[in-house]
């Protein structure tokens, strides 16, 4: 009888396991139109300074118009992307777009501006990167725009001598790095000490829990000391809530994001909340 089940239950599993392989088969095949077909739009996320409420900067994140499953979100796609090495014509055109868009901004009476781009640790692997954003600089240029590189802690920590000197390069065109979701990784503050980092964003599981979880408080307190300490800049992601505002700004948190402000916006969504948000608007 349980042998029977057991069988069952076998079949159940594999039944389950195919149907997940072949839903990522046609959703690579998918992702290859896709690039081919540009179906892929950059929302804007508003990062504000905590102090004076005024918007410094966005946060690029790519979603996928898919012809018949609608607006996808980046976490049903970029890790495909990654394991295909299809990130590498998603992220330059996610950085050219960034970039492109910013330039309109700017055209449009919105700066200096800070705009931040989501990179994965495959791009880094990459010499084309360097290319990618030096092609970037002569085109526009860094000195109204400021470029954020957002990576996370695994970039840093699988990352090679090769890795270190590619960022150092980047940073020379005058690139500054953000590492997202810190504290999920397991880099030390050794890290930040190695690698030209500029500033580290407290990811959103700590800020979402830090009223009710005293480890959590202790946690998001200790980062923005360590930060502050080592001459860093501090974004709390995901805040949601006007007592974590509070919270994080009595512990002199730097910037804030997260949907108590905004929500990820289409492009001229953003631009209307940044001019609204300007310093002098409060
Ligand atoms: P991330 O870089 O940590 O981005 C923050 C994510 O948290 C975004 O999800 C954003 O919409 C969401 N978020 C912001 N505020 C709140 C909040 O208050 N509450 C909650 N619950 N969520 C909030 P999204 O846009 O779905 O992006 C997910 C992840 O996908 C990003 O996490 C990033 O790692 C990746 N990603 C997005 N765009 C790109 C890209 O162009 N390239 C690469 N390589 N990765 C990207
Ligand atoms: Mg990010
Ligand atoms: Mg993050
Ligand atoms: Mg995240």
């Amino acid at each position: 009888q349980s042998k029977q089940l057991g069988k069952n239950r076998c079949q159940f599993y594999s039944q389950d396991m195919q149907e997940a392989a072949r839903l990522r088969v046609q959703l690579e095949a998918e992702l290859r139109v896709a690039i081919e077909r540009r179906q892929f739009v950059l929302y804007y996320q508003p990062i504000i300074d905590a102090g004076s409420g005024c918007v410094s900067g966005a946060e690029a994140l790519v979603r996928w118009q898919h012809p018949s499953r609608g607006l996808v979100a980046p976490d049903e796609f970029i890790a495909i992307a990654e394991d295909t090495g299809m990130i590498l014509p998603i992220g330059a055109w996610v950085l050219d777009e960034a970039l492109r868009q910013a330039n309109e901004w700017l055209e449009q009476g919105l700066s200096p501006l800070r705009m931040a781009v989501n990179v994965s640790g495959v791009q880094f692997r990459e010499q084309g990167l360097l290319d990618l954003i030096a092609q970037a600089s002569r085109k526009s240029g860094f000195d109204r725009i400021e470029l954020v590189l957002e990576i996370t802690e695994s970039v840093l920590m699988q990352s090679s001598d090769a890795t270190e000197a590619l960022m150092r390069e980047i940073g020379q065109l005058g690139v500054r790095y953000s590492l997202d979701d810190f504290g999920t990784g397991y880099s030390s503050l050794s890290y930040l000490k190695r690698f030209p980092v500029d500033q580290v964003k407290i990811d959103r599981s700590f800020v979402s829990d830090c009223l009710e979880d005293k480890n959590d408080a202790l946690l998001v307190e200790a980062i923005i000391n360590m930060a502050h300490s080592l001459g860093l800049k501090v974004t709390a992601e995901g805040v949601e809530t006007e007592s974590q505002r509070e919270f994080l700004c009595a512990r002199n948190c730097d910037y804030l994001q997260g949907y108590l402000v905004s929500k990820p916006l289409p492009a001229d969504a953003f631009r209307l909340f940044a001019l609204g948000r300007r310093a002098g608007n409060d």
